[in-house]
């Protein structure tokens, strides 16, 4: 009885804990409580114990002139065109680490893209270019990982590029570090090197649109709030990986970071 007695107790404080939990949940948002929990995609921020909560992801295409040549397109500042991930398509990459990323399914052609991540504390519409870099929290090295074939094959018949760009794990990323301690990046060496061999190599000046500039343009389509992250272009180079291969890049003024293709 003893024992029975004590599981009772238990489960009434269980019970009493996630009532509580429950009822000061549901006043915090005061409507109808969600049919189950869904995570939120979280980066973390070097020197601070808080996170970065992702918001949206958006990734902006052929912004290094040399890249956009390669990709068949003639780069002659026409506007920048974007498109996003899903929040939960991030892969957080510890610094000093050598994390493994799963060869994704359906390609035959997966392609690394290094790029400089710019992450949001703040938003809104129509944001000036000279005011853009206010809004701006931090950045991060990144890898928007790109099912080459697919991206192509559904370009090729005028489909959305969904399946080559925005699956699971597609938006690798370092940790953010702080605008307030690093400053802006506007210039300085961006490169990717694979088994030791450097295969991008480029300088975040040859970006065709500035981050400040994205920003500025991406505002004038979508209200843009903290938690935002913008995925800023690659340079050119980009090009295929298999498994066992491991991935080192690097962006002047971060931590490199580091993937092993499995
Ligand atoms: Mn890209």
């Amino acid at each position: 009885m003893d024992t029975i007695d004590r599981r009772t107790i238990l489960a009434t404080g269980a019970l009493a804990l996630t009532g509580a939990v429950a009822s000061s949940s549901a006043q915090a948002q005061a409507g109808p409580k969600a049919l189950f929990p869904v995570g939120t995609t979280t980066i973390p921020i070097v020197g601070e114990t808080d996170v970065f909560p992702v918001r949206r992801i958006y990734c902006i295409g052929r912004n290094y002139a040399a890249h956009s040549r390669e990709m068949g397109s003639d780069p002659n500042r026409e506007p920048p065109f974007f498109f996003q991930k899903p929040t939960d398509a991030i892969q957080n990459v510890s610094i000093g680490a050598v994390a493994d990323h799963p060869y994704p399914s359906l390609t035959k052609n997966y392609h690394y893209e290094v790029e400089l991540v710019a992450a949001l504390k703040s938003g809104g519409s129509n944001i000036p270019a000279d005011k853009a870099l206010d809004h701006v929290y931090g950045y991060a090295v990144g890898l928007d990982m790109t099912r080459r074939d697919l991206q192509r094959a559904m370009g090729d018949e005028k489909k959305p590029w969904e399946i080559g760009k925005s699956f699971d794990r597609s938006a690798v990323l370092g940790p953010i570090h702080p605008a307030a301690k690093t400053g802006h990046f506007t210039k300085g060496g961006i490169s990717l090197a694979v088994n030791g061999n450097v295969k991008q190599n480029s300088n975040l000046q040859n970006m065709i649109w500035s981050v400040a500039e994205q920003i500025s343009k991406l505002s004038e389509a979508f209200e843009l709030k903290a938690g935002d992250i913008i995925y800023s272009g690659t340079p050119e180079n980009v090009g295929p990986v298999v498994k066992g291969d491991v991935l080192l890049c690097k962006i002047e003024g971060l931590p490199d970071m580091s993937i092993k293709i499995v």
